[in-house]
């Protein structure tokens, strides 16, 4: 099921009963990011943080592991499902293995997410822990930083579990769950998915079929 139809089906929440949604506690403004800052502000998730028809679970993996401030950390060799295999690695800037802790993290994250019975994660993309659709491949400070379709460590293991990621750029799908727990608001069919905007499909040479 995609994202969109998943969005679609789920069920129309009330005050009383709103929808559990998992969010990176960066995307709330929790100062949590590896230089202690929230990451810069994103409208599309804050927006999230206004319904009463929302009850928003947050955490951030990382700083769970590594406290914050901390280095800056990368997928080395594959993706976050590839970690969660045991087929590629976490390294930090400094070259720190921090593969076992990113998956305790991933792990925890889990456990949120089952306590919490959350129905959808919105999670920050291009993170190594939280990246849901675009990651770095490898050092993002090297000279030729490389972009690579997949989920990060954390994202992936909640993917793997069932649990539907989307991120805070994937503007349809955030149309979509505005107007679930919205009534009245009126879905921008302009908006695109991370996956769906020019500069993903001519980076990863994605051809549309007509
Ligand atoms: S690990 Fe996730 S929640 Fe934490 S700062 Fe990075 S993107 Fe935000």
């Amino acid at each position: 099921m995609t994202d969109k139809e998943y969005i679609k089906q789920l069920r129309v929440p009330t005050p009383e009963n709103p929808l559990r949604i998992l969010m990176s506690a960066c995307l709330t403004g929790v100062l949590c990011g590896y230089d202690g800052t929230a990451n810069g502000e994103y409208p599309s998730a804050l927006k999230l943080l206004q319904y009463p028809t929302v009850s928003i679970v947050k955490f951030c993996p990382e700083d769970y592991s590594f406290g914050s401030p901390r280095e800056m950390c990368d997928i080395h060799g594959g993706t976050g499902m590839d970690v969660l295999e045991g087929k590629a690695k976490v390294l930090t800037e400094s070259g720190k293995d921090w593969t076992d802790g990113m998956i305790r993290a991933s792990e925890k994250m889990l456990e949120i997410a089952r306590k919490e019975a959350v129905e959808i994660a919105v999670l920050m993309d291009i993170s190594a822990a939280c990246g849901s659709q675009v990651i770095y491949d490898g050092n993002r400070f090297a000279e030729n930083k490389i972009y690579q379709i997949g989920a990060g460590v954390c994202a992936a293991q909640l993917m793997r579990n069932g649990i539907k990621v989307i991120s805070q750029r994937d503007y349809a799908s955030l149309e979509l769950l505005y107007a679930k727990v919205d009534a009245n608001h009126e879905i921008d069919t302009t908006r695109t998915d991370h996956h769906e905007i020019a500069w993903y499909k001519s980076y990863f040479n994605i051809t549309v079929q007509e």
